[in-house]
């Protein structure tokens, strides 16, 4: 057999270039990854009214250690205190139309500034808006990853939802008169506190509510869809044990172990 040496060597120079520019690439997803890892996590919870975030969000909370904040809930709480902000948000939640982006933005970002969302937070309610969306992600890049699971639910099912929805006037856990009743009617079973409708929850509020949602909402989950390893699509049809089990299994191993969460 004839070895023709300088061909060879050349096959085999260009073999060691194929491997260390491979094992370059997987070095370089390594270090991104582990940089992920340890960053910071925003979890957005995106859907219509009635999906369930607000139902989910609390356990979530409670499984990753990342504050729950619904910018619904801000309001509200501005609304019961009698603030400028509150008077002015209350003209457009009674509505069913979105409160106007730069008070919004003002409100959120001055509650992100405290010092329980270092490692992250879980946002319910936030973004509605594409320029809300990329406020955000101005405010969080590089610093951050993020993590947007879009709860799908079709509309007969929503407004079935909404329709019997009742929510702690203290803790806010929300219940449901037929398929998630209190134990004793009228006060929330975790905390004692009296349970009310919300006012925007009738009927026709909840379909301009809807309307607005995918008017205002629904491009952002095209938005999301083009940012790599950003969204994750949450069946929220499924029982209320069963889509929280999807939910973790999408939550990254890392934000797990950081409180040695398992899925079941
Ligand atoms: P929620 O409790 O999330 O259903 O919000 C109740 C209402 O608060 C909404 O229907 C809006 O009027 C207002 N709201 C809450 N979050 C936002 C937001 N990100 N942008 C604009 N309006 C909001």
């Amino acid at each position: 057999m004839i070895v023709r040496f300088p061909e060879s060597l050349s096959r085999v120079k260009k073999l060691f270039g194929w491997i260390s520019m491979v094992s370059m690439l997987l070095a370089l997803a390594q270090a991104e990854a582990m940089q992920r890892s340890s960053q910071p996590l925003v979890i957005v919870l995106l859907g219509p009214p009635g999906a369930g975030k607000g139902t989910h969000a609390p356990p979530l909370s409670e499984a990753t250690g990342l504050p729950h904040i619904s910018t619904g809930d801000l309001f509200r709480t501005h609304i019961q205190q009698g603030t400028d902000l509150g008077k002015l948000a209350k003209t457009y939640i009674d509505q069913g139309n979105l409160v106007p982006d730069e008070l919004v933005l003002d409100m959120l970002f001055d509650r992100l500034k405290e010092p329980d969302c270092t490692q992250g937070s879980i946002l319910d309610g936030f973004p509605r808006t594409l320029p809300q969306a990329k406020s955000l992600d101005a405010r969080l890049k590089g610093r951050c990853a993020m993590l947007v699971l879009n709860f799908y639910v079709p509309d007969s099912i929503l407004i079935e939802r909404i329709a019997g929805r009742l929510i702690c006037r203290d803790c806010k856990r929300p219940y449901h008169k037929l398929f998630d009743p209190p134990r004793e009617t009228g006060f929330c079973e975790q905390c004692g506190g009296s349970l009310y409708t919300r006012e925007d929850d009738q009927e026709a509020i909840v379909r301009k509510r809807l309307t607005v949602y995918r008017t205002e909402t629904l491009p952002l989950i095209e938005y999301y869809a083009a940012q790599k390893d950003v969204l994750k699509e949450i069946d929220a049809q499924n029982s209320k044990d069963g889509v929280f089990h999807d939910i973790l299994e999408v939550i990254p191993t890392s934000i797990k172990a950081r409180r040695h969460l398992s899925v079941q």
